[in-house]
Parts: C-alpha cells; structure tokens; sequence
C-alpha cells in the first residue's frame, strides 16, 4: 500500500525537487498510472506544511478558504500537480539534456513563468521592523491561492538558485525510482535518492541476476 503524503521521504534538498517526487517516477510506460501522492487538496496542504511553505496559522485560514470554497481547492490542486510536471520536464532538459525533450521543457518554462507571473501579481512588499530591518517580498497573500503561489515561487527559486550540475535523477535503468534530489555531498557522488531503499534494493537485484547468470552458465 502506498505510503501517505504525511510519511513521504523528503530527499530532494530543496521543497520545489521534493515536490516533483510526490509522483511515482520511473515506471515503464503502459503499466498502472503513477500513484499520486498529492491525492487530493487535504493531502495537499499537509505536505505544504509538512515541506515547510506555510505556517501552521497560514494553514488554517487555507483550510478555511476552501472548506468555503471547493472549486478553488480543485483549482489549487490542478495548479501545483501541473507546475510538478513543468518543473519536471524543464529539470529533466537541464540535467539530461540526451532524455529531456528541449521542444517541451521551453513550452513548461514559459507556463512556469505565467505561474509565476501570477504569483507574483499577488505578492506583496512588507516592512519587517526587525532588528535589523528588512522589506520582503511575501507570496500567498490570498488564501484560496497561497499554496500555487507559493510553489511557484520556489519552483523559480529552484530554477535559479540551485546549481543545476548538482541535481540528480536516482537512476531508473539501474534500479533506481526516478526521483530528482540536490547532491549535497562533498565529492558530488551521490547517485541514490536514498541508499537504505533504492540503492540497496538496485545492489540486491544486480547480485540475484549474477547468481542466475552463474547458474545459466554452468554446464
Ligand atoms: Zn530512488
């Protein structure tokens, strides 16, 4: 049974990478349909929270908005599940420009751009009196479109902040799942979302097909 949002690994490094791991990667094309983990808009702002892009208060007055408005909720889903995929096709052209199709990751840049656009359009600039001061610039003034606002905004930040030779796709021909993550490691050798799960189970396969290859061998 698959795992609920709440549970999820977190392995990408960045909320935006995190995001595009909420959908099964990496499984052969004509089999089930990719389990979503973003099964709906409850699971959807949990994992928000969860990921750290809104605070528990922020939460409350987005339950809120769409308790009373349900439509908005749907079109809050709709709005982050497609920035997902953007994100995933522009990444994918980024970092394997041999697997990613250039032709889609320009059309997914341009619609990442209106989403941001908008997101932006209902910004606002507030005077934090801290010490020291300081202007931010906040995203997600309007309840009903906080969260797609807000994952806009840190799917730009990806985008533009993140050293882009360190992103990484756990590797899906050699038993890995597909999933982007950020490669923190010193040396840059990362090459599994996680060890403990697809690494060791990619090894595990690797060894069971040895043995069999020894055994097919033997006359
Ligand atoms: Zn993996």
């Amino acid at each position: 049974m698959p795992l609920d949002v709440s549970r999820l690994p977190l392995v990408g490094g960045h909320p935006a990478l995190d995001l595009v791991n909420t959908l099964e990667r990496g499984a052969p094309p004509g089999g089930d349909p990719p389990h979503d983990f973003l099964s709906g808009s409850s699971a959807l702002l949990r994992w928000t929270l969860r990921v750290g892009l809104m605070s528990d208060a922020e939460a409350e007055r987005v339950d809120r908005a769409w308790r009373d408005d349900p439509a908005a909720a749907h079109a809050g889903l709709t709005a982050v599940r497609e920035i997902r995929e953007q994100l995933h096709l522009a990444l994918l052209a980024a970092v394997h420009p041999t697997d990613g199709d250039p032709i889609a990751a320009g059309a997914a840049l341009v619609a990442l751009h209106e989403r941001w656009s908008g997101a932006a359009a209902r910004a606002t600039l507030v005077l934090d009196r801290g010490d020291p001061p300081r202007i931010r610039l906040t995203y997600g003034t309007v309840p009903a479109m906080l969260i797609p606002d807000r994952i806009a905004e840190a799917a730009l930040d990806v985008l533009r902040t993140a050293d882009l030779t360190r992103v990484r796709r756990c590797p899906v021909a050699e038993g890995g799942c597909g999933w982007l993550f950020l490669d923190q490691s010193r040396n840059g050798s990362r090459r599994w979302c996680r060890m403990a799960d697809c690494g060791t189970t990619a090894k595990a396969r690797r060894l069971t097909e040895r043995r069999r290859a020894a055994r097919t061998a033997t006359p």
